[in-house]
């Protein structure tokens, strides 16, 4: 018979949290902390089997699972000596759901079940404290029906501020037990009319309907959106848990709150959280009341000067920080915790790793390394190579002058500017059209996490570090300041005050999330600098990968970045990219535009001492490293001149007529640039182009030799090969120059010749395209548009369609696709070496500096990988991971030590 209940609490479980697929993240966490012995409130974990049958059998389930429950109901009532529906004692539950990865807020919960006109007396007779029972009574009301029944929340809100208006109380705790009685009597009300049948008074009833909720919530429209932007499974499902209740809100001896082991925000050793007194769960998350510090060193860094648990319940702090202790000791890693405190006593009612910003993700790494609770590869696979992205991004200029209109907490760091939208759809159309936009909203709830996935920043005027926004915005690596109490929104009409100021939607916003500062207009920004943590888990990337790491750079700045960031050379200098500067450019025109031999080396005599200029700059920085640069690979149509003045400064410098350069232009125009006169066709064409390019690399190779006794080994590239024959013609040019230079010089050089990979064909006959390539490199973007047809300029319109409809799970641009075009570099690969064995293989395509492209690259063996500079640490980590998922890092050690 299948299991598909599983008990959990006072000391023991039948799960345990290795079987998180099983039971969720929730239960599994919960099943653990039981057999751990930590105060667990005791209940049961319905398993996310159930969730997939369910939607496998027309929403039935399995036969045993009713009788399953019951023992497991039946075995709690036993625990606690309390039955479910005694009218004297009643046992109540909560009913939460918890998936395998965790979905914040995605799924609905129901607390206080078990509640009924019966049992409430009997709650309130056992607690000695009516008013209590009648709250508990109307939340449960009021959550069982919003989240099971599906009545709008918004009219239990209405009746209690109708109620709340015409006592004149200001906050729900002033409410009496007989003003709460008589709210209940309206929420039932409004139920009957809205429903046309009333409350369910029965216990049974009340658990299978929030049963079934949470598993309807699986397919709600928040979370399909969630799992499509977090790529999570819909056949993963969710498991239910039902636990009994514990009471934060049963006076002023009870509470209930929040805490992450160590700071989520810089990683700090502190224990970091917030609690509220006689309070119940979702209150602390509604952001209704202020949360209350945990620490008095937290306190010392609030405004709010309210005194922190440690100060008024130091029993509870207690036990609370020997949890702390022992949960970090036992998963052996940053936790994410909720508890609460009933008469004094410490309840965990969850525990899970806890999200963190790239920061505090890379301290804690390190620091956990130091106190000898992971080893140093673990640090390295606890990073996200793509969270690092926030460590590099840039923060305000501190002399830039700004004008701060409001201050919240710095809730994910990070400087963002953009224009000002109040709503997630506002936000995500602006964004469609390729505007910078900054989210403003009051809070943020799960419906706005498309709008925020668009935005460039999120400001929120209430709630915590630990409200939605907080949370979410950290998660995505927004920067995110929350909570700016002194900004007020106006949605209705589309504006912001601060003060006497108004911010109109469209209006430019900055934010710094590092300080919780709100400025107007755009703040100008500078680049990051880097922690010693970074550089010590860089150096242990460095001794896992296998993979050498390079950079795609032309211009000296670039160059000297990638170096700062940890480049071991350059996987590709993109030649015509350095044919656009000012002083440059006329002579770049003249030399495409002449139609005669004679004219065009006339035009390439004035542009080779200006690349030999920029090879020689980009061989000293780079130091002996090596560095492939490709000869000229022009979209044509990039560099003819379109204006009359333009055709006019060509033509002067040419010395010919402008009419017949006009002409020439339109004789060069070509309906379809990126598969037309490009790439190394150009140099079958005019061979004089490479001959030129080739002289100069030659030449300032033996420059850097002869100056700076470096050794300098230039790797030149050839690029948009379909034939070996292509390969063989340039190369005898380049062979010829190389060794024109050599005799002139009287240097030696060494360099390579090799090709790029772009074009399927090229992939096909790579066995015989090796025979003359000294190394490959995937021009992955090319081999993308080539392979599936797809224009890299055009696709971006409708592409979207195409992952909305799970055609495609990502843009192929961005992130590779190993099954199609994957599979073409793994034949290249595999037919390259079968002629020559010790080919030399790396990626230049934008692939090369994507985490999950960068695993591929090692599974198929390549030597490196090269991408724009920032992204180098993101490459170098994502490597070490890749070097350590395929075993490859291990052996590495081993052969070190
Ligand atoms: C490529 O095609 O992947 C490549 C690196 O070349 P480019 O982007 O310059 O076409
Ligand atoms: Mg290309």
């Amino acid at each position: 018979m299948t299991k598909w209940v599983y008990s959990f609490g006072d000391g023991k479980a039948e799960g345990s949290a290795a079987m998180r697929n099983l039971l969720g993240g929730k239960g599994a966490n919960l099943a653990e902390m039981s057999s751990l012995g930590l105060p667990v409130p005791p209940g049961f974990t319905i398993s996310t089997e159930v969730c997939t049958y369910f939607y496998d059998n027309g929403k039935q389930y399995p036969d045993e699972l009713k009788a399953q429950a019951d023992a497991a109901l039946a075995g709690l009532e036993k625990a606690l000596g309390m039955k479910f529906g005694d009218p004297s004692d009643p046992l109540l539950v909560s009913v939460r759901s918890g998936a395998r990865a965790s979905m914040p807020g995605m799924m609905d919960t129901v607390l206080n079940l078990g509640l009924n006109d019966v049992t409430v007396e009997g709650l309130a007779a056992k607690s000695g404290d009516p008013r209590f029972a009648y709250d508990s009574y109307r939340r449960f009301i009021q959550m069982y029906s919003n989240v099971v029944l599906e009545v709008d929340h918004g009219l239990f809100e209405e009746i209690l501020e109708h109620a709340k208006d015409e006592k004149g109380y200001r906050l729900d705790t002033e409410l009496t037990a007989e003003d709460w009685k008589a709210v209940v009597a309206q929420y039932k009300a409004t139920v009957e009319e809205e429903l046309g049948r009333p409350f369910p008074q029965d216990p049974q009833e009340q658990l299978w309907g929030a049963i079934g909720a949470v598993f309807g919530s699986w397919m709600n429209q928040r979370a399909i959106v969630y799992r499509r932007l977090h790529e999570i499974p819909a056949s993963w499902g969710t498991a239910v848990n039902v636990q009994a209740m514990v009471f934060g809100n049963m006076g002023n001896d009870c509470a209930t709150g929040v805490a992450f082991t160590r700071d989520p925000s810089t990683g700090a050793n502190l224990f970091y959280g917030e609690f509220l007194v006689n309070a119940q769960g979702e209150d602390v998350v509604a952001g209704i009341r202020t949360p209350q510090p945990l620490t008095v060193a937290g306190k010392a860094n609030s405004d709010d000067g309210l005194p922190a648990m440690e100060e008024v319940m130091p029993d509870v702090f207690a036990q609370l920080m020997d949890v702390r202790d022992k949960l970090e000791k036992h998963y052996r890693d940053m936790q994410d915790i909720e508890f609460t405190v009933q008469q004094n006593k410490l309840w965990m009612l969850q525990t899970r790793t806890g999200k963190r910003t790239a920061a505090a993700a890379l301290k804690i790494a390190v620091d956990m390394v130091r106190e000898d609770l992971i080893t140093e590869q673990e640090a390295v696979q606890r990073v996200d190579p793509s969270a690092l992205d926030q460590l590099l991004h840039p923060t305000l200029d501190p002399k830039a002058e700004r004008t701060v209109i409001g201050r919240g907490l710095p809730a994910s760091p990070g400087a963002a500017s953009g224009k000002v939208v109040f709503t997630a759809d506002a936000a995500e159309a602006q964004a469609g059209k390729g505007e910078a936009v900054i989210l403003v909203r009051i809070e943020t709830s799960p419906e706005d996490i498309h709008g925020m996935h668009a935005a460039r920043g999120i400001l929120t005027t209430r709630g915590g570090m630990t409200s939605h926004a907080a949370v979410v915005a950290r998660g995505m690596g927004r920067p995110c300041v929350s909570g700016a109490g002194e900004l007020r929104i106006d949605y209705a009409k589309k504006q912001m005050f601060a003060g006497d100021k108004v911010v109109k939607e469209g209006d430019i916003l900055t934010i710094d999330g590092g300080t919780g500062e709100v400025m107007l207009g755009e703040v100008p920004t500078i680049q990051p600098q880097l922690s010693g943590d970074f550089a010590e888990l860089m150096g242990w990337a460095d001794r896992f990968r296998t993979m050498k790491v390079r950079t795609n750079a032309e211009t000296p700045m670039d160059a000297r970045a990638a170096r700062k960031f940890g480049a071991e050379g350059i996987g590709l200098c993109r030649t015509e990219h350095m044919f656009f500067d000012a002083d440059r450019i006329v002579a770049v025109r003249e030399m495409i535009m002449a139609s005669t031999e004679k004219g065009r080396r006339q035009a390439l005599a004035k542009i080779l001492p200006m690349q030999r200029q920029d090879f020689v700059e980009l061989f000293q920085i780079m130091q002996g490293l090596p560095v492939t640069i490709r000869l000229l690979d022009p979209p044509l149509h990039e560099f003819l001149p379109h204006t009359d003045e333009e055709i006019a400064t060509v033509a002067k410098a040419a010395g010919v007529d402008a009419e017949a350069l006009r002409q020439r232009a339109v004789q060069l125009k070509e309906s379809n640039p990126m598969l037309g006169h490009r790439g190394c066709r150009l140099g079958i064409s005019y061979p004089e182009i490479y001959e030129m390019q080739a002289r100069a690399i030659f030449e300032a190779a033996v420059e850097v030799m002869k100056k700076d006794g470096e050794t300098v080994t230039p790797e030149v590239m050839v690029p948009l090969v379909a034939t070996r024959k292509e390969l063989d013609i340039l190369k005898a040019i380049i062979d010829r120059t190389a060794k024109a230079v050599i005799e002139e010089s009287g240097r030696k050089i060494d360099y390579l010749v090799g090709t790029m990979i772009e074009l399927p064909r090229a992939a096909l006959k790579a066995a015989e395209i090796a025979e003359s390539a000294e190394f490959f490199s995937f021009g992955t973007n090319d081999l993308t548009q080539t392979t599936f047809g797809l224009s890299r300029d055009d696709s971006g319109s409708f592409l979207k369609d195409y992952q909305d409809q799970g055609i495609l799970d990502q843009d192929p641009f961005q992130s590779l696709d190993t099954d199609g075009v994957g599979e073409l570099i793994a034949i290249a690969a595999e037919r390259g070496r079968s002629s020559r064995p010790d080919i030399k293989l790396g990626i230049c395509g934008e692939h090369g500096g994507d985490p999950a492209s960068i695993q591929f690259c090692q599974q198929v063996g390549l030597d490196y990988v090269s991408c724009s500079p920032f992204r180098v640490p993101i490459a170098r980590l994502a490597a070490a991971q890749a070097a350590i998922a395929g075993g490859e890092a291990a052996l590495r050690k081993t052969e070190n030590a």
